[in-house]
C-alpha cells in the first residue's frame, strides 16, 4: 500500500510562473533589440539626439534581458522599460505626429504582458490617458479624438482578457486540487500541506498529527450494489468526516476509498481521539444509497510528525498503522508511537 505522492500540483504553478518570466523576459529582448535599430535609423535620417536617447534605452534594455535571461525581471526595471518607452512614443509623437503614434499600440499591449494582473491594467490605464492627452494636444482634432478612442478601446478590450483569465485561472487551479466526486482536497496538494507542516514543526515546534483512512471491504460494496452506489455512499462518507472535523484540519480524499487527514496543532493522542470519531461515525449510523441501506467500516492508521522526518516517511508511517489497523481486523484505529515505530492498537 506504500504510495507516491507527486508534486504536479507545484508544477502547474511553476509551469505558469516560467511563462510569465519567458514572455517577459522576450517582450524586453523585443524592445530592446528594436530601440537599437530604430537608433541606426535615426543616426542615418540625421536625428541625432533622438538616436542616442532611443540608443541609451535599447543598450539598457539588452544589457537587462541579458542579465535576468530566464529569471524574474525585478519590477524597478520592468517599471523603467515601460517608462522609458512612453517617454520615447511621446517625444515621437511630439517630433514626428502620426508616425510616432503607431508605437503606442504594441507598448499599450506590452503592459498587461509585463506587470501582472491589476497592475498590467493600471499601467494601460495610465499609458491610455498620457497617450491620448498627447494626441488631442498635439494633433488636429480629427485625428487626436480617434486615436485617443482606439486606444481606450484596445486598453478597456485588454483589461477584459486580464480580468477573464484571471478568473479562468482561479478557476483551473480550483479544478486540479478537487475531487470531482466528494469535493473534498484531491492528493494534488498533499504534499505541499505536508512539508508546510514540516516547516512549523521544525520553526516553531508546532505538533501534527496525519491520519489515513481507507474503508473497509469497498469491492464488495461495489460487487453487490453496482459502482454508482458506491459513489453515492463515498460521498457521504466525506459529508459525515467534514462535519466532525475542525476548520483547520485538511481533509483529502487521496484514492478510490481512501482518506487522509492532516491536523496542525495536534498531538498522537488528541488525533487518535479524532480517528476514533471518524470511525464511530461510519460505523455506528448505515449509510442509504438509492435501493438500500448498508453498513460500513472504516480502518484508519495516525502518525504524530516526528522532528526531522520527511514527508515520506511521515505519510509511510501513517501507512504502516493503517495496515496494521487492516490486518488487525479492520474498524480500528492504530497508531505509530514516536517511541516505538511499530503500530500500536488503542489502549
Ligand atoms: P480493504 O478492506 O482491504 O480496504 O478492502 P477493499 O475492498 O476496500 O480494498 P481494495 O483495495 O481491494 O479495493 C478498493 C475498492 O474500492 C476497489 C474499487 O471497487 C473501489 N473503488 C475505488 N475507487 C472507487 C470509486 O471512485 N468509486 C467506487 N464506487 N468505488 C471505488
Ligand atoms: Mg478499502
Ligand atoms: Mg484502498
Amino acid at each position: 500500500m506504500q504510495r507516491t505522492v507527486t508534486k504536479s500540483h507545484a508544477s502547474a504553478d511553476e509551469l505558469l510562473q516560467k511563462f510569465k518570466i519567458k514572455v517577459t523576459g522576450n517582450i524586453i529582448w523585443a524592445g530592446g533589440i528594436t530601440e537599437l535599430l530604430l537608433s541606426i535609423a535615426q543616426f542615418l535620417l540625421g536625428n541625432t539626439a533622438q538616436a542616442l536617447v532611443i540608443l541609451a534605452a535599447g543598450i539598457f534594455f539588452t544589457m537587462m534581458a541579458w542579465r535576468y535571461q530566464g529569471q524574474r525581471i525585478p519590477i524597478l526595471i520592468r517599471v523603467v522599460f515601460v517608462a522609458l518607452l512612453t517617454v520615447i512614443s511621446v517625444m515621437s509623437i511630439y517630433l514626428n505626429g502620426h508616425i510616432g503614434v503607431y508605437w503606442t499600440y504594441p507598448l499599450l499591449v506590452a503592459c498587461f504582458f509585463v506587470f501582472s494582473g491589476a497592475a498590467g491594467i493600471v499601467a494601460a490605464v495610465a499609458l491610455t490617458l498620457i497617450f491620448s492627452a498627447t494626441a488631442v494636444l498635439t494633433m488636429p482634432l480629427d485625428d487626436g479624438w480617434r486615436i485617443a478612442t482606439t486606444l481606450v478601446i484596445i486598453c478597456v478590450l485588454g483589461s477584459v482578457f486580464v480580468v477573464l483569465l484571471t478568473e479562468l485561472q482561479k478557476l483551473l487551479r480550483k479544478m486540479v486540487v478537487t475531487d470531482t466526486l466528494t469535493g473534498l482536497n484531491n492528493r494534488h496538494l498533499v504534499t505541499q500541506v505536508l512539508e508546510q507542516s514540516i516547516y512549523s514543526n521544525a520553526r516553531y515546534g508546532r505538533a501534527a498529527t496525519l491520519v489515513m483512512a481507507d474503508l473497509d471491504h469497498f469491492k464488495q460494496l461495489n460487487d453487490q450494489h453496482g459502482h454508482l452506489f458506491g459513489d453515492q455512499i463515498l460521498k457521504q462518507v466525506a459529508e459525515r468526516m467534514r462535519t466532525v472535523l475542525r476548520k483547520e484540519d485538511q481533509l483529502f480524499r487521496v484514492g478510490g476509498e481512501e482518506f487522509l487527514i492532516v491536523l496542525p496543532s495536534t498531538k498522537l493522542e488528541e488525533a487518535m481521539r479524532a480517528a476514533e470519531k471518524l470511525r464511530a461515525l461510519v460505523a455506528d449510523t448505515a449509510f442509504n444509497g438509492k435501493n438500500a441501506t448498508v453498513s460500513i467500516t472504516m480502518s484508519l492508521g495516525v502518525a504524530e510528525l516526528s522532528k526531522g522526518q520527511t514527508w515520506v516517511e511521515w505519510l509511510n508511517a501513517a501507512d504502516t498503522a493503517l495496515l496494521e489497523a487492516k490486518r488487525k481486523g479492520r474498524n480500528q484505529v492504530r497508531k505509530v508511537s514516536k517511541a516505538k515505530p511499530e503500530a500500536q492498537a488503542i489502549t
